[in-house]
C-alpha cells in the first residue's frame, strides 16, 4: 500500500510509514483518538478565560485607583472595556468548545460592565464637581 501522508510504497502490515512516520492504513490507534477528541473541547475557549482575568485585574486596578491614584482609574477603565470585548467573544466561542469557560465569560462580562459603568459615572460626577467649582 501507499502512505497516505508522503505517498511512499510501504508494507501492507506496516502500522507506521518508515519514511515519514505517519500512521499507515486503518490502524488500531483510531478508536482511542476518537474518544480523546470527544472528551476534549474542539476549540479551546481561551478568550473567555482572558476576559474573566481582565475583568478581575480591572477590579484590582479600580480599587487601587480609588485608594491611590486616579491614573489607575483610566487603566482600570481600559482593562474593563477589554474584559467586556474578550468576554463577549468568549461567550460566543464557548458554544463551539462544549461550553468551556462559559460561566467565566458571563462573569467577566458582568464584572467588566459594572467596572466600566461605575468608572464612567464617577468620571461624570468628577467632571460635574469640577465644573461646579469654577
Ligand atoms: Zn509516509
Amino acid at each position: 500500500m501507499f502512505c497516505k501522508n508522503c505517498g511512499s510504497n510501504i508494507s501492507d502490515e506496516a502500522v507506521f510509514c518508515p519514511h515519514c512516520g505517519a500512521q499507515a492504513g486503518e490502524a488500531k490507534g483510531e478508536p482511542n483518538k476518537q474518544t480523546d477528541n470527544a472528551a476534549k473541547p474542539q476549540t479551546s475557549n481561551v478568550v473567555g478565560l482572558v476576559g474573566f482575568i481582565l475583568a478581575m485585574v480591572s477590579v484590582l486596578f479600580w480599587i487601587i485607583g480609588l485608594l491611590a491614584s486616579s491614573i489607575l482609574f483610566i487603566v482600570s477603565l481600559m482593562l474593563g472595556i477589554s474584559a467586556i470585548v474578550c468576554s463577549a467573544i468568549g461567550m460566543k466561542s464557548s458554544a463551539k468548545s462544549n461550553g468551556q469557560y462559559r460561566g467565566l465569560s458571563i462573569g467577566g462580562l458582568v464584572v467588566g460592565i459594572v467596572v466600566v459603568a461605575i468608572s464612567v459615572i464617577l468620571f461624570i460626577i468628577g467632571l460635574a464637581a469640577l465644573s461646579a467649582m469654577f
